[in-house]
């Protein structure tokens, strides 16, 4: 039997299924196009590759193996947001309302393409392993066992900004999910090596750092606590919220209205930092 699957598949599954959703389930789309990368999880140097999670996400990370013994493939995928939902999250300190709705209903998609990719691998004789979209993290460390960014990041959907948040070629306003599979596809990123954020490839930017409400963001990294308190307290006490299910922890004014918000930001030929 074949073990491979091509990538160029299930990049045309992915976007069938999701093009199709909003009328399907009845939800509101506030979606673009979704982006797809996927990596080799056989052989020393991508196992080595992978190693690096405990570094660089949480020194208890889940390895792909570790989820699925028998994974082959690592699958990531961007579910980028629409400019129209990022510009209304931009205005004043308070996530607008919309804006945990798009957080509680792109959980519901991502969920379903997880669903959806795994019935059409198993259809072909793979076996997946899925994990949920969101809060599979500690709450007292506040590091995800499993990192869809971390991930994604490894995979080569895009690169990470000084937001914390990954770049990809549609930007970093979006939700991430993924899934191991025993199908072999290969390595198939959508980045190349250079950084993404503007900063970070030693431009003038830090737009982000200067969006938060909190001081959450600085060039040195992020204050998971100063996030996460302004995270549940939006919950628990904004008017914008009220309602919501209780994992919806969201701001976002560090995702909407940057230079990579939507897209890869250009390069400017004249600002550098020196
Ligand atoms: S706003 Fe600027 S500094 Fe912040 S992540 Fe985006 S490109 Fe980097
Ligand atoms: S999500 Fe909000 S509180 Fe957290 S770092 Fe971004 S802007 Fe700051």
């Amino acid at each position: 039997m074949k073990n491979t699957i091509q990538i160029n598949d299930l990049r045309g599954m992915i976007s069938q299924f999701a093009g199709k959703y909003p009328e399907k389930s009845g939800e509101k789309n506030v979606w673009r196009e979704p982006l797809l990368s996927a990596a080799d999880l056989q052989g020393e140097k991508n196992r080595e590759r992978f190693a690096a999670l405990r570094k660089i996400a949480a020194d208890d990370h889940l390895m792909p193996w570790e989820l699925m013994p028998s994974a082959k493939s690592l699958i990531v995928f961007f579910i980028p947001f629409t400019k129209e939902l990022a510009s209304e999250n931009h205005k004043g300190e308070i996530p607008c309302r919309n804006w945990g709705l798009a957080y509680e209903s792109t959980n519901r998609l991502i969920g379903k393409i997880c669903e959806y990719l795994r019935d059409e691998l198993e259809n072909r004789g793979f076996g997946c392993e899925l994990t949920p979209a969101t809060h599979n993290f500690d709450t007292v460390r506040l590091m995800a066992r499993w990192s869809h960014k971390h991930l994604g990041y490894l995979a080569g959907l895009g690169k990470f900004g000084v937001n914390a948040q990954i770049i990809t070629p549609s930007g970093c306003a979006g939700r991430m999910g993924s899934l191991v599979t025993e199908a072999e596809t290969g390595d198939h990123p959508i980045v190349g090596g250079r950084e993404l954020c503007l900063h970070k490839a030693g431009y003038k930017c830090l737009v982000c750092v200067k969006r938060c409400p909190v001081g959450a963001l600085s060039e040195k990294g992020t204050d998971r606590q100063k996030c996460w308190a302004r995270l549940n307290e939006n919950l628990e006490n904004t008017e914008e919220l009220r309602g919501m299910e209780n994992t919806t922890h969201v701001c976002g004014k560090c995702q909407v209205l940057l230079p990579c918000s939507l897209e890869i930001p250009p390069m400017p030929s004249s600002n550098r930092d020196s």
